[in-house]
């Protein structure tokens, strides 16, 4: 007989599909085990019963059982720590938040334990949130800022960052000053490799700096009080994209969604 294990753990809810008759299946990101998708029986036909253990980024703890040799864990007992309700009241931050979730299942393999991705997720919905209670002005600035913020260290933990204090092409370090280039994969190139080509001007190196020594809520106090034309946004914002397609290998549906909602005008 297959050796069946029983797990206990918190978890952050990635996403759920209808399974089979009856059941969904739950996507998630647990502290002791990384990315597992588990069965929630019946749960097609009595939603619910699972309540809010299946709302978007929700973190949960979980029980599930694990037979030897099946993709598939089924879950036994679920209980709801934290739930997401300020950000289900916006469209735009649904949508930035199933981004998130689509990039971590994207970027991060099955049965992978990594905590500092677990802790990204809740400090980043923790920062959401907080935006949000500021109210749409702030969020309408807070969002591309906190999502450069996420990517960048969602490439960085899943391995994918590069070093941005030399060429990629042939190793020269960059001044504290300097403008490089960005190779068509998202890499930082000297002016001397590559003579056409989006720049990265200091600006964005001084974000993606920041981004890497504070956190979320900090960089956020920090850059929200600058000109946007200052903060090296866009520059970085094409990096992360240019390095997130080369990597997934296909555009995220999520990203383009969130990218309609946030345009729209606020109400
Ligand atoms: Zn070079």
């Amino acid at each position: 007989m297959a050796a069946t294990t029983l797990h206990t753990t918190d978890a952050f809810v990635l996403r759920t599909y209808d399974y089979a008759e009856a059941h969904r299946i739950i996507v998630l990101f647990t502290r002791v085990d990384g990315l597992i998708r588990a069965v929630a029986p019946g749960a097609r036909s009595t939603r619910r019963k699972y309540g809010a253990a299946f709302e978007l980024l929700s973190e949960v703890t979980v029980a599930y059982r694990e037979r030897e040799g099946r993709e598939l864990a089924q879950l036994t007992a679920w209980e709801v720590k934290q739930t997401r309700f300020a950000a289900a009241a916006d469209p735009s931050t649904v949508a930035l938040l199933g981004y998130w979730a689509e990039l971590v299942s994207e970027l991060f393999p099955p049965h992978q334990a990594n905590d500092p991705v677990y802790r990204l997720l809740a400090a980043g919905c923790e920062a959401v949130e907080r935006q949000l209670a500021h109210g749409r002005g702030d969020v309408w600035r807070a969002q591309p800022l906190l999502n450069a913020y996420v990517e960048t260290w969602l490439l960085r933990l899943a391995g994918f960052l590069p070093d941005w204090r030399r060429c990629a092409l042939c190793g020269t370090r960059f001044d504290h000053d300097s403008v490089a280039r960005l190779t068509g994969d998202g890499t930082p190139a000297c002016r001397r490799c590559l003579s056409v080509g989006r720049l990265i001007r200091p600006p964005a190196h001084r974000a993606y700096i920041a981004i890497q020594r504070l956190a979320p809520n900090a960089f956020l106090d920090a850059f929200l009080v600058q000109p946007v034309e200052e903060t090296g946004l866009d520059d970085l914002t094409e990096a992360n994209r240019r390095l997130l397609e080369r990597v997934i290998e296909r555009p995220l549906k999520s990203y383009a969604v969130w990218q309609r909602l946030r345009l729209e005008p606020p109400e």
